[in-house]
């Protein structure tokens, strides 16, 4: 709240030349910011700050005073700032003639230009701001309304042309603000890996299919896969050990009857239940022929492997 050459600039009435300098750069740069919107309580005293910038959400992420290059109040400011961000857990700055200077490198105009074209406005007055009364703003508050609009306003100046953006981008680096949830420039297009619909995504982002739909039949297809695979392995195993058994037990094969199956394959179909956990003959079976095909067929099976197999 600096005395000086107080007046309206898009209907805030900013209480000096300084924080109309600081209100054209920032409008430069396309960062949208408020004024005065809150009052904080520090050390028994009203306080309130000039700038604030909220979020695409609406919420409040910093907080910029501007003031004279007097020492007391610079110090002062300083205080109350630091007392702001452990209340309210956001940035501050404080930002006088030498900060604005440095800011004004990167304008088109100079800073003293701008000051003499504020203070030449017919919309502005010398020391009637003091007390704040005369401000329009005095004691409102942004309605939740009021920020989603900013919000809103933001977001439309994002979707613009890219000399915009990049000026934009350029502004809230320089001015400290984030581009969280701003930047939509980071996007491309990409074909769904299952369907081929095109959907677009972060560039950063790791995705590869449209929705969750198709992840999820892709999901659910690996999955079966997976186990395809398992039981592949699991029959080529206990056929492996078929093999071996019916060599091993050659002769008792070869002279087994064909109505006594049972009690001459059980040591091995015990011996594959205790390995793979396997009881089901239809699956000891399937390990043979692919599909079951009963116990007669598998003892054919042995016999003729036994007898291509003579030594
Ligand atoms: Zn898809």
């Amino acid at each position: 709240m600096n005395r000086g050459y107080a007046g309206y600039y898009k209907s805030f009435y900013l209480r000096s030349s300084y924080e109309y300098a600081y209100a054209v750069y920032l409008d430069h740069f396309f960062i949208t910011w408020s004024y005065e919107d809150q009052v904080f309580r520090i050390d028994g005293e009203n306080y309130k700050p000039d700038f604030f910038f909220y979020d695409q959400s609406g919420n409040l992420e910093k907080i910029v005073e501007i003031k004279s290059r007097d020492k007391n109040a610079l110090e002062k400011a300083k205080e109350r700032l630091k007392s702001i961000e452990q209340q309210v857990q956001i940035k501050t700055e404080l930002v006088s003639y030498e900060e604005l200077l440095i800011i004004y490198k990167n304008m088109p105009v100079s800073l003293n230009s701008i000051i003499t074209k504020w203070i030449a406005s017919d919309k502005t007055t010398i020391h009637k701001a003091a007390s704040g009364e005369l401000n329009s703003h005095y004691g409102l508050k942004h309605s939740e309304e009021t920020k989603k609009k900013i919000g809103e306003h933001t977001k439309s100046l994002w979707n613009t042309n890219s000399e915009t953006k990049k000026r934009m981008i350029e502004g809230l680096r320089k001015s400290g603000l984030s581009q969280r949830g701003k930047i939509k420039t980071l996007r491309e297009s990409r074909y769904c890996s299952l369907c081929s619909h095109e959907f677009i995504v972060m560039k950063t982002s790791a995705r590869i299919y449209c929705s969750r739909e198709c992840s999820g039949k892709v999901a659910i297809k690996l999955a079966t896969d997976e186990y395809v695979n398992k039981r592949k392995i699991i029959h080529s195993e206990i056929k492996g050990y078929i093999n071996q058994w019916t060599m091993e037990n050659k002769d008792i094969v070869l002279a087994t009857p064909f109505n006594k199956i049972n009690s001459t394959i059980k040591p091995m179909t015990d011996e594959i239940l205790r390995r793979y956990n396997v009881k089901d003959f239809r699956v000891i079976s399937s390990a043979i022929f692919g599909v079951d095909q009963g116990r007669k067929e598998l003892l054919k099976y042995m016999k003729k492997l036994c007898n291509e197999n003579v030594c």
